[in-house]
């Protein structure tokens, strides 16, 4: 009997826990109707995806990138979908002052915010760290200041919906990838800006989530392109991770991890076996492929 309860109750503690657990997870696409939804580098991609997605659910959207014919169809394609409205502004986010009038035209033309998808990147190299220090500080500014630029400005309407910032990373924000120093360094940024942050907003009382996203290989074009031959492991589909960063951001998790067995399965390792997962990271990648770049 002694030895019955010694397992049945903590089984029946970890099923507690489960139910528990899942039923807060409980997604519906209805949490995201009406809302007013920023997601910036929408032009293609993932962001385009999370575009699309949004539109199914009746999101009020406002899309940002450079290119503005691409951002043109996105909106006309979200319109078709059922977007409650979808409108664009295109420029750079290598100025700060764009970044910044991203959010005042969401004040404007939607009278508050709810949801700040902070996902855009600029364009880097794959390959070995050629020392180019202006090349970092390019894609700091792109990748990282813009996107305190944003939450800056976006706050005091977040604060007032009780929204959500969701910041788009990847597992090179989490541990050391090669052959994407510079971009690996803007991510890491990321996490300690945004985790930092999220403490601060627990002890002010601001009942403001943020969601940091760690992303494994996804089946963008542009991610295709660079790292497609170079990698042994297959990609994971683009529209699938869009919607899995927009369930996170409205469950207000603090972070995603997607596909999960292929980032916080590894990640696991990092503070008790660092050299292994180093090793395994390294093992992804054909080096054979790289020779000459
Ligand atoms: P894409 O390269 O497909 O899209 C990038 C977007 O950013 C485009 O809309 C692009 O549009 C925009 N952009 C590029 N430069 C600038 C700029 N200077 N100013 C403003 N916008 C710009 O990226 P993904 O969809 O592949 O990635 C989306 C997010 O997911 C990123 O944060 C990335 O780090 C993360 N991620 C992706 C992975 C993957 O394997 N795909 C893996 C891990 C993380 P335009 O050129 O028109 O400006």
């Amino acid at each position: 009997m002694g030895r019955l309860q010694k397992i049945l109750i903590p089984f029946l503690g970890l099923v507690l826990a489960f139910w528990f657990y899942s039923a807060r997870e409980n997604f519906k696409p209805e949490m995201l109707k009406g809302k007013r939804v920023i997601v910036t580098g929408a032009s293609t991609g993932i962001g385009e995806q999370m575009a699309y997605h949004l539109a199914r659910m009746g999101s009020h959207i406002l899309i940002t990138a450079r290119t503005e014919a691409k951002l043109q169809k996105v909106v006309e394609r979200c319109l078709e979908l059922g977007a409650a409205s979808a409108r664009y502004v295109s420029g750079t986010m290598e100025d700060m002052a764009f970044a910044e009038h991203v959010v005042k035209e969401a004040e404007t033309a939607l009278g508050g915010l709810d949801m700040l998808i902070l996902n855009h990147i600029g364009t880097s190299y794959f390959g070995y760290f050629n020392g180019d220090v202006g090349h970092v500080r390019k894609l700091l500014e792109i990748n990282f200041l813009s996107y305190v630029a944003m939450t800056v400005s976006a706050l005091p309407m977040l604060k007032e919906s009780e929204g959500s910032i969701v910041v788009v990373s990847s597992m090179a924000g989490k541990v050391g990838f090669p052959f994407t120093v510079p971009y690996s360094a803007t991510k890491f940024a990321l996490d300690g800006f945004f985790s930092s942050l999220r403490q601060e907003f627990h002890i002010q009382s601001v009942n403001v989530s943020i969601t940091l996203c760690i992303l494994g290989f996804i089946d963008t074009e542009s991610a295709v392109r660079a790292a497609a031959h170079l990698l042994r492991v297959p990609p994971a589909p683009r529209a699938e991770c869009a919607l899995e960063i927009l369930r996170a951001g409205a469950l207000r998790r603090r972070e995603l991890y997607y596909r999960y067995g292929a980032t916080r399965l590894p990640l696991l390792l990092r503070d008790w076996a660092a050299d292994l997962l180093d090793y395994l990271v390294r093992s992804r990648y054909r080096l054979e492929a790289l020779q000459g770049r």
